[in-house]
């Protein structure tokens, strides 16, 4: 089962380069100021199913990421 990016996410951007498959995908750069924003979504054919991003060692700050 593939995992997905909930509307929780802050749009931090640090699961991007974390996840081992390459399935977080960023789906935009937003800049402003000294911020930028990643929104991101799971690409159910790239997600092995792994659950790295949601085990206990997972640095989303906002559990964002929940099973689809
Ligand atoms: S780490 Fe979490 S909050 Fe940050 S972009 Fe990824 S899913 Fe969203
Ligand atoms: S379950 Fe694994 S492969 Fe799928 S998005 Fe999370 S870290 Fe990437």
């Amino acid at each position: 089962m593939p995992y997905q990016v909930t509307e929780k996410c802050l749009k931090c951007g640090y699961c991007v380069e974390r996840c081992p498959e390459g399935a977080i995908i960023a789906d935009a750069k937003i800049e402003f100021e000294r911020w930028t924003l990643q929104p991101v979504h799971i690409d159910p054919d790239l997600c092995n199913d792994c659950g790295t991003c949601v085990s206990e060692e997972w640095w989303c700050p906002a559990q964002a990421i929940v099973p689809a």
